[in-house]
């Protein structure tokens, strides 16, 4: 399965930040085919990075968007938007939106049905708190974010992302053993929704990535990605990440 490793700017990059983020990053990453590298850029800077990807190996995604079509929705930007736009992507469920913006499970659940009804990839997002984590709770809050989260979406053009809330800009990376086990048991709920299908979905982990802790965290089985905060912000940590050692 081709990785897949994607950066989330959140809320940093100017539009001339971005431009010169991608004229040292691009030519670094030129090479580099068997890696699908996608980069989320805030909203403002969308058309100039398109514009600086046009042609190479990188993608472009969004960190969010509404699922309604067009309208009376003052602030939010639609899923055709964003395609025309040049995004390929679209973040989805990220603990953030969850957590600041109030963002549920039926809230997640349409607006990943509404970006695959537009023809774009969702980077669909689940991850247990540290309070939920100490009360044993990580499977059950898991099981249940996958389920709701997807209820009625294809296995098509599709990426989960595992990220721990705990390990998010901490520091703290999940252990090697800690992610490999909840990504199995994520590929097992998938199963339970999509019966084969499921081996085809790239599981990403996310949750303090760095250069140093990526070669361990992609060669555990179920890991087939990351989706990274702070160390994809740097032209040059970025472009370690996505030439992470590969095992024999
Ligand atoms: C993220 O927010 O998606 C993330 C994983 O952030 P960081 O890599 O900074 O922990």
């Amino acid at each position: 399965m081709k990785y897949f490793i994607a950066a989330n700017w959140k809320m940093n990059k100017t539009i001339s930040e971005t431009r010169e983020f991608l004229e040292g990053f691009i030519p670094m990453v030129k090479d580099i085919t068997d890696i699908d590298i996608v980069i989320a850029p805030p909203f403002t800077a969308l058309s100039a990075a398109q514009d600086g990807m046009k042609g190479s190996n990188v993608l472009l995604s969004s960190q969010d968007m509404f699922w309604e079509e067009k309208g009376a929705y003052t602030g939010e930007v639609a899923p055709a938007m964003l395609l025309d736009a040049g995004c390929r992507h679209v973040i989805i469920g990220h603990s953030e939106r969850r957590q600041y913006f109030h963002e549920d499970d039926t809230v997640v659940n349409r607006k990943v049905r509404a970006a695959q009804k537009a023809g774009l990839g969702a980077i669909f997002c689940v991850g247990e708190s540290l309070d939920e984590r100490e009360a044993g709770k990580t499977f059950e809050v898991i099981k249940s974010e996958v389920e709701q989260g997807l209820a009625e979406v294809s296995p098509d053009n599709l990426v989960v992302a595992y990220e721990p809330i705990w390990a998010i800009g901490t520091g703290k990376t999940a252990s090697n053993e800690q992610a490999q086990e909840v990504h199995a048991f994520i590929r097992k709920t998938l199963a339970g929704l999509y019966s084969g299908k499921a081996d085809t979905i790239r599981i990403l982990y996310g949750g303090s990535v760095t250069p140093e802790n990526v070669d361990s965290l992609m060669a555990c089985h179920d890991v087939n990605g990351a989706l990274v905060g702070g160390a994809s912000l740097k032209p040059e940590s970025f472009y370690k990440i996505v030439s992470f050692k590969k095992e024999n």
